[in-house]
């Protein structure tokens, strides 16, 4: 596996697999590796790519100033390793300086569906998301980018933005990679200590309790919300952040849910761990 850290030579080393007409496969992370972001490479691999390239960037841009950039876990030689077993054929890892060099100046906003969900809660973040995003598509010009579902808006945003702007990238969606108990694996579950690891997967059990509700025939997005919002404060260790009842992919608040697919998606922190995850029913036509 080849490491880079300046653009030129990540593109140095892309250039000529490209003129080969061999597929490149990306899958952008912040790194701290785990099971979620090892599905991705793998699907990369198995999806047909024949060059796997991945990413570890942690994005100032995506983190508000009250948030963890700071903080965010780090560990570059277990990640590398990971990428190694992963069968990662280019690692990308810039320093800030390399993304956000003296006197950057452009950004790139999805506007309307960045309204709501994680969007409303963390203002800018999806303005760093995307911006960061098109940069790294821009670098290594990808066949096919790969991203997990577990973070549903920003899927969502990243679609919306490579239609918008026409760019040449397929976007591959991944469903969420979860613990034995549910819990969506996420980088942040570092932050939990045990009782709060215990506590977090009333998460997902509240998802289902209410995907189960929906496939019950509860249509009223109203209800669906507060049997999120009710699941999640049953569990003392939890503050609700927000649980929302949207359609998908254009997270328009609902009154009544279907026909087609909807959103069920929380945020909630445990200690002062900021977990999200999601469940997508479809309901057909009535
Ligand atoms: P992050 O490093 O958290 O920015 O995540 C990098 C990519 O991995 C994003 O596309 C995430 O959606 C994806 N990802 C993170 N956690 C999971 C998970 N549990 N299952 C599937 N994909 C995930």
């Amino acid at each position: 596996m080849e490491v880079f850290e300046r653009t030129a030579d990540l593109r140095g080393y892309l250039a000529p697999v490209r003129a080969q007409g061999r597929r490149i496969g990306f899958v952008p992370t912040m790194g701290f590796l785990h099971a979620g972001h090892l599905a991705l490479m793998r699907a990369a691999r198995s999806d047909g790519a024949d060059c796997v390239v991945a990413s570890i960037f942690v994005n100032p841009l995506q983190f508000g100033p009250r948030e963890d950039y700071r903080d965010y876990p780090r560990d570059l030689d277990k990640d590398k390793e990971l990428c190694m077993q992963a069968g990662v054929d280019a690692l990308f890892v810039p320093p800030v300086e390399e993304m956000y060099p003296r006197g950057f100046a452009t950004h790139v906003e999805v506007t309307g569906i960045t309204d709501v969900l994680c969007g409303r809660s963390r203002p800018g973040h999806f303005k760093g998301v995307a911006t960061v995003v098109v940069k790294l598509f821009n670098i290594a010009r990808p066949d096919c980018a790969y991203f997990g579902l577990k973070d549903a808006q920003q899927v969502a945003v990243i679609q919306r933005m490579t239609e918008d702007l026409n760019l040449p990238v397929e976007v591959k969606v991944h469903p969420t990679v979860r613990e034995k108990d549910g819990l969506a694996v996420s980088s942040r579950n570092i932050y939990l200590s045990p009782q709060e690891r215990q506590a977090a997967a009333v998460v997902y059990r509240t998802l289902e309790r209410t995907a189960e509700a929906v496939k019950k025939g509860e249509r009223h997005a109203e209800r669906l919300k507060k049997l999120l919002e009710d699941g999640i404060r049953s569990e003392q260790l939890s503050r609700l952040d927000y649980a929302e009842v949207v359609s998908w992919p254009d997270l328009r608040l609902l009154a009544q849910i279907g026909p087609g697919r909807t959103l069920l998606a929380v945020a909630a922190y445990f200690g002062t761990a900021r977990l999200i995850d999601n469940i997508i029913v479809d309901v057909g036509v009535e």
